[in-house]
């Protein structure tokens, strides 16, 4: 076993605090990585505070994770010591049923296995980024091209494939108008992707105070929807909205911004249902699908895609003692856009 020192919950009552743990060692088919950054999603407050299901204590979240490789098992082919490597939300799937068979192995059927609050094959807890190192079989980490600024590529681990996904499956591009709403981690990435394959793209959001932001990002309108005028203007305008949005809310808000044919996806993950009223569906022949995360091979497309072009995330980076202070200005909706743990800061 290994050493490591993360951040973790030992119930979903008491708050994050240094935890020392131990790791299974590097397998044949195993890579180590030293943890240098890891972002903060929204899903990490949801997961240690219940808020999904009743999640496995200690927890240690984090699946936005970038590191540098620091041992390889005897058989590993993909990476070498001192490689980049992220690592996203999954670390093992059964490679064998059908959802794994067609790359989407983080919807594996028979024995999918997140970062973090999951068990592994062996049976153990799995333990998430907030922490300084992590032991993954090659399979399911991913290159990082060491041209871009490293602790802003962490984000795109999740933030970013969550986002690039379904724009890619729903073929979202040149002469669409996208939607997205909610300005946060996920929506300034869907923002980034949006416009980077050619959508017109509008931010719909409740702060009136990311107007600039998400004029500096290249949005080309935003939409404040407390202002009712200025929803009334778009109304049946957009073919896709995106809803990146983590508390719970009233879509029917949104629906009826759709255009005919239209498409609602979301991403956002409150936990309390959505209430769709059959009629502003049947409407206008309207789709209400949702998306989760993406595949290894789309990952790795997502990061090659960011790295050709340039993309990353917003980030703040924070000492991992600020975790607290960053958390609340999230659930304000304060993030700008994405909190990054300096790992190094763990050790001080
Ligand atoms: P985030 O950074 O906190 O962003 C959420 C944004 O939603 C806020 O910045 C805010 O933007 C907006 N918002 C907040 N409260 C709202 C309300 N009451 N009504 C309307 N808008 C509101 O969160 P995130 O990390 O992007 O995550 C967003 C959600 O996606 C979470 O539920 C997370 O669990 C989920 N998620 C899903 C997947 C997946 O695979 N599907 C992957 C990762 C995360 P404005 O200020 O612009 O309104
Ligand atoms: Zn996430």
């Amino acid at each position: 076993m290994i050493q490591s020192v993360g951040y973790a919950a030992q119930n979903a009552e008491t708050n994050l605090a240094p935890w020392n743990f131990e790791r299974r060692d590097a397998g044949l088919l195993d890579i180590e990585i030293d943890i240098l950054f890891c972002g903060v999603c929204h899903t990490d407050w949801h997961q240690i505070k219940n808020e999904w299901f009743s999640g496995i204590f200690p927890m240690v979240p984090g699946h936005e994770i970038v590191g540098k490789v620091s041992r390889v098992g005897a058989h590993v082919t993909k990476f070498k010591v001192g490689d980049l490597a992220g690592v996203g939300v999954m670390v093992d799937a059964c490679r064998h049923c059908d959802d794994c068979h067609s790359g989407q192995e983080q919807f594996c059927q028979i024995s999918p296995v997140q970062t973090y609050n999951s068990t592994g094959h062996d049976g153990l807890p799995t333990y998430g980024g907030y922490s300084t190192n992590t032991v993954i079989n090659e399979d399911f980490a991913h290159h990082i091209s060491e041209k871009l600024n490293l602790a802003a590529v962490a984000p795109l681990l999740c933030a970013g494939i969550t986002t690039y996904s379904p724009l890619r499956r729903w073929k979202v591009g040149k002469g669409h108008k996208l939607a997205v709403v909610g300005l946060g981690g996920l929506g300034h990435m869907g923002v980034k992707f949006g416009l980077a394959f050619g959508a017109d793209v509008t931010v719909l959001s409740t702060s009136e105070a990311k107007r600039e932001d998400a004029k500096a990002l290249g949005a080309h309108q935003f939409v404040v929807i407390k202002d009712a005028d200025a929803l009334a203007a778009v109304k049946g305008k957009f073919d896709f909205i995106l809803d990146t949005v983590a508390a719970d809310h009233d879509v029917n808000l949104y629906l009826p911004l759709l255009r005919t044919n239209g498409t609602f996806i979301t991403v956002g993950m409150p936990s309390a249902p959505f209430q769709v009223p059959s009629f502003s569906l049947s409407n206008g022949n309207k789709t209400v699908t949702g998306s989760g995360a993406g595949g290894l091979l789309e990952t790795q497309e997502m990061l090659d895609f960011c790295a050709k072009h340039n993309i990353v995330s917003d980030i703040e980076l924070i000492d991992i003692k600020d975790i607290y202070p960053a958390f609340e200005r999230m659930l304000k909706g304060e993030v700008r856009y994405r909190f990054v743990i300096d790992m190094k800061t763990l050790a001080n």
